[in-house]
């Protein structure tokens, strides 16, 4: 292993042990390139980003959602309920170690896979939404996913709220929704940390992306360059898990 790499790996574990010794706050904040190691391709990775094959501000749009609804059920839909079948991966995993550990107190994430939880992460920010459950535009019937599911099979669509009967939808942020209140709270959590550690995020999705600004250690684990790198106390080109198994082998009494 060349001593630059060797130098960052220590640098995380480092800042990491430091914090939790003086009982501080350090948070992760995970994007799609933390699940592509578990199958589910990532927005913009070259070659195998969703990019290249459509317009995901397009397709996973409330624009087709309440324009086309036949065209989001056919391609949008289908795309989040695919997510559900993968597993965690190793990164996902260590971060689920961490944070029993007490060295991160939580992870706010884009994704809406499902795999934080999966991997028996505890506090986690879902600021896009999840892939779980879905809601009702007209009640507060909030429900499984699954009841959607059933529903477009048969070929109801929109499908509809079990209560009420009014339109039922996703419980994903798409483009053009308001963030949740998870964005609210995760934004409270960060202005409080003493450093963020960014994984598998290009930082090109806003208002997520403003998140790193606001803390005053930045360290980011990301395949390619990202627009924060400048501004990081450590830059790791390379797979999470790779990055964080390092890491987490140089921290003190953990336990995977
Ligand atoms: P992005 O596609 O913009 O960026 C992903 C980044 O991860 C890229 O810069 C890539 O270089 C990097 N990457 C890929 N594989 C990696 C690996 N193994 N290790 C480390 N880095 C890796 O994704 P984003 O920043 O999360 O923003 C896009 C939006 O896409 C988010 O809003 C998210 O909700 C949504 N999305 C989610 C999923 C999911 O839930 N798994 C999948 C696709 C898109």
């Amino acid at each position: 292993m060349n001593s630059c790499k060797e130098d960052a790996y220590q640098k995380v574990a480092a800042l990491l042990q430091s914090i939790k010794n003086k009982k501080g706050s350090a948070l992760a904040l995970t994007g799609a390139g933390i699940s592509t190691e578990s199958g589910i391709p990532d927005f913009r990775s070259p070659g195998s980003g969703l990019w290249e094959q459509m317009d995901p501000m397009e397709t996973l749009s409330v624009q087709v959602l309440k324009g086309r609804p036949k065209e989001f059920y056919a391609r949008g839909f289908r795309l989040l309920t695919s997510m559900r079948d993968a597993s965690p991966n190793l990164a996902h995993q260590i971060l689920a170690g961490l944070e029993e550990a007490g060295y991160i107190q939580g992870v706010i994430t884009q994704n809406i896979d499902n795999l934080h939880h999966q991997a028996g992460s505890r506090q986690v920010w879902e600021v896009h939404g999840n892939t779980r459950e879905a809601y009702c535009l007209s009640c507060r019937w909030r429900g499984p996913l699954s009841e959607l599911e059933q529903q477009v099979a048969q070929g109801a669509i929109p499908p509809r709220c079990p209560l009420c009967g009014g339109i039922a939808r996703p419980a994903v942020v798409l483009f053009g929704d308001p963030m949740p209140e998870a964005f609210n709270e995760a934004l409270e959590a960060v202005k409080k940390a003493d450093l963020l550690l960014v994984v598998g995020s290009s930082l090109s999705v806003y208002p997520v992306a403003y998140l790193p600004e606001l803390v005053r250690q930045l360290v980011i684990i990301n395949l390619t360059p990202t627009p924060q790198d400048y501004r990081a106390e450590v830059v790791l080109h390379e797979k999470a898990s790779r990055a964080l198994a390092e890491i987490y082998d140089r921290l003190e009494g953990k336990e995977l």
